[in-house]
């Protein structure tokens, strides 16, 4: 049984997957890529959906600092006050509005404050009496990272539902994402999967039908 719960707010012209997890033993929680229409529009949308679940959003994480993913960040982070964590290697692309494509796609010049804290591959987030498990996954963007706990896994834009994330943006290496989806299938068990865009799928089936996981 897991003892998080996962709930998807799907935000923005993108429509990237903002997930909302909750520790079920104490409430708990994190905001996962908080995407949004505009710097000032999307983020009411996730609080809204904190409040009627009544979670106690602790931490920020992203899967990528692209801007579909954080166009809502600032002002999540104020209402919740809660610190952000990112892969390392995205840390550069967090801060620079060009690698985000927050200026060409948003107008937004201004980088937002740097993470609190910067991820490992391996490093366990605590939510409560959860945990999550930092999986680094480059190719996407350098420090694209997957979140695993128990049975779920949220895999960012480095793997969809038949489909895998795109490599011709800033700091995208294909053969990195390769490498990371390779290093997927080897996992041990089933993952019920919650990519970046579009709907859920499981690690097994994707192992059996994703051209990018052959
Ligand atoms: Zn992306
Ligand atoms: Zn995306």
């Amino acid at each position: 049984m897991e003892t998080l719960e996962i709930f998807t707010v799907p935000v923005g012209a993108m429509r990237v997957n903002c997930y909302i997890l909750k520790d079920a033993a104490t409430g708990i929680g994190a905001v996962v890529d908080p995407g949004g229409e505009s710097p000032d529009n999307g983020s009411e949308k996730i609080l809204a959906k904190c409040r009627d679940e009544s979670v106690d959003v602790r931490q920020i994480i992203l899967t990528h600092a692209h801007f579909d993913h954080i166009l809502s960040l600032e002002r999540i982070r104020k209402a919740t006050g809660a610190p952000l964590a990112l892969h390392r290697l995205d840390a550069p692309i967090l801060a620079d509005p060009f690698s985000s494509y927050m200026a060409q796609y948003a107008g937004v010049t201004t980088p937002p404050a740097p993470a609190e804290r910067l991820l490992e591959d391996g490093d366990v987030i605590t939510l409560g009496k959860s945990e999550l498990r930092v999986i680094h996954t480059p190719g996407h963007t350098p420090g694209s990272i997957c979140l695993a706990s128990g049975g779920i896994m949220l895999t960012g834009d480095t793997l969809f539902c038949g489909s895998a994330g795109r490599c011709d943006l800033i700091g995208g290496y294909d053969l990195a994402l390769a490498k990371s989806l390779a290093k997927l299938s080897r996992l041990d068990g089933n993952y019920t999967l919650y990519p970046g865009h579009g709907g859920s799928t499981d690690l097994q089936r994707e192992k059996e039908t994703n051209v990018y996981m052959k």
